[in-house]
């Protein structure tokens, strides 16, 4: 399943077109750390049932950049990770017309050792969260929600519901969060 949404509509309004298609680049060379980076990215994608996440070698377009550093302290990346959405805007052909295209991508930040020296379950869970600040996802209160902002659980963390979340991000009808949590109480 290929993973483009296109925004229905009149092509005369110009509405820009919404494409979540999430190519992830690794800023290090570092044969181990692809490896793991694309085991992650498949789990994440098993687990989501469709491809949510892709890989890429080439650092042109508009792809969404995976950091590694010893400490991250920069506002945006805090503590053992760090994620968020960024949207890059550019004109593309479609359809025989110019129409603007939103591109959505995400900037993720992990430690050295979050990412290489964490037990596989909190690692994944450290991956799980950071890509869910990527998918416009704000933290949670709740102990037991991947998006919690604290010390994890991971053996009772909530899964069905951030897996829900994340294929209800990816479909035609998603508007925002605050919209999704309207109709879905207590995430
Ligand atoms: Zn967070």
């Amino acid at each position: 399943m290929t993973v483009v949404f296109y925004a229905i509509g009149c092509s005369a309004t110009k509405e820009p077109e919404i494409q979540k298609n999430y190519q992830l680049y690794l800023e290090s060379q570092d044969p181990t750390a692809q490896t793991k980076l694309r085991d992650l990215i498949a789990r994440f994608n098993t687990v989501a049932g469709f491809i949510a996440l892709n890989y890429t070698d080439s650092d042109e377009g508009d792809v969404s950049r995976v950091h590694l550093a010893t400490i991250l302290d920069d506002g945006a990346a805090a503590g053992q990770g760090g994620g968020r959405e960024k949207f890059q805007y550019e004109e593309q052909a479609n359809r025989g017309d110019y129409l603007p295209v939103r591109m959505k991508t995400m900037e993720l930040w992990f430690t050295f050792e979050a990412f290489f020296e964490y037990p596989v379950e909190e690692n994944w869970l450290v991956f799980c969260h950071e890509i869910g600040h990527g998918l416009e996802m704000m933290h949670s209160a709740n102990p037991k929600s991947i998006m919690y902002s604290g010390n994890y659980e991971t053996k009772t963390a909530e899964w069905d519901i951030f897996f829900d979340r994340v294929r209800a991000y990816f479909s035609d009808d998603f508007q925002d969060w605050a919209t999704y949590e309207q109709s879905h109480p207590g995430v």
